[in-house]
């Protein structure tokens, strides 16, 4: 029995049983709202990075780690990266990096345009828990986001798996809001190939059924949705995991970051009082270091260095 949840900003893990398929319906709604309004971003950027935030959200649950799961998109086009990290408790955060007249040059042309040659990069970094950072890299040059994650899976992971993705404002309070169905073939499927062929087809055939305005919750929940598109298929959900947006951000870690830096770097980012002010590129919180504090930091930093 799967427990009630609220049925904005959770991941719906199910299974198709007849067709032995596993996968997970991902609808997010102040969670977009929270990544795309702590900057001023483009329209097209808002959709990739929105669109971003789905694909992320289907790996919660589905992979063990305690720490951070991160999706990365390092572009050399207008968009320069673009990136969205979930905590093992559903905490999630992003942003985009872009040059803005590029951005508004090339938004006509799609995303082929405004990624350019990139490179998507998964990372599970478990190193605050004592554990190890493991990192694949795939090439996906000019494809938007879901296009690039299913290169990744056929690449680096060889498990057939499909997505729809869906970005759209909420018509009443005109918030963005995004949603995703992933679909994928279960490890182990001892079928024939051709039985496992003609279910893939059929699920392949109502998946491309769904619409946009289903996918992104106009008075349906996730779970009507499953039921409506895959009945025919057995289909049995499990329980949901919420998605919480925030920043793990704080004074200390930005310290710490600042830290890492050579001393003649440091001294280079202080400002004409003396103090160095860093906005957090993800929530745009912001953190102020008085001069004293950063003579202090510079004759840390020169200490380390010897
Ligand atoms: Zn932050």
């Amino acid at each position: 029995m799967a427990e009630r949840i609220a049925d904005r900003d959770i991941v719906r893990p199910f299974h198709l049983e007849r067709a032995h398929l596993r996968g997970r319906f991902v609808r997010l709604e102040e969670t977009v709202h929270y990544v795309l309004t702590a900057h001023a971003y483009p329209e097209p950027v808002s959709r990739l990075l929105a669109e971003l935030l789905v694909l992320a959200g289907s790996f919660v649950g589905a992979l063990k780690f305690t720490g951070t799961f991160s999706l990365q998109i390092r572009a050399e086009g207008p968009i320069r990266l673009m990136v969205v990290d979930v905590t093992n408790d559903g905490v999630m955060r992003g942003y985009a990096s872009f040059d803005e007249d590029a951005v508004e040059g090339a938004a006509e042309a799609g995303p082929a345009a405004l990624f350019g040659d990139a490179v998507l990069a998964l990372t599970v970094d478990q190193r605050a828990a004592g554990g190890q950072m493991q990192q694949g890299i795939v090439r996906i040059d000019g494809r938007r986001p879901s296009d690039a994650l299913l290169v990744y899976f056929r690449q680096s992971e060889q498990i057939p798996t499909a997505v729809r993705t869906a970005v759209g404002r909420d018509p009443l309070t005109g918030h963005w809001r995004a949603a995703g169905i992933l679909v994928q073939a279960m490890p182990g499927d001892r079928r024939e190939e051709e039985e496992r062929r003609e279910h893939w087809r059929r699920v392949m055939l109502f998946l491309q059924t769904v619409t946009e305005a289903e996918l992104l919750g106009d008075g349906l929940s996730p779970d009507r949705v499953l039921f409506r598109l895959f009945h025919e298929e057995g289909v049995r959900v499990f329980d949901a995991v919420r998605i919480t947006p925030g920043c793990s951000c704080d004074r200390e870690r930005v310290r710490t970051m600042l830290r890492q830096f050579p001393p003649g770097e440091l001294e280079g980012m202080r400002r004409e009082d003396g103090s160095i002010d860093v906005t957090c590129q993800f929530c745009s919180r912001r953190y102020l270091f008085e001069a004293a504090a950063v003579d202090g930091l510079v004759a840390e930093c020169s200490g380390s260095a010897r």
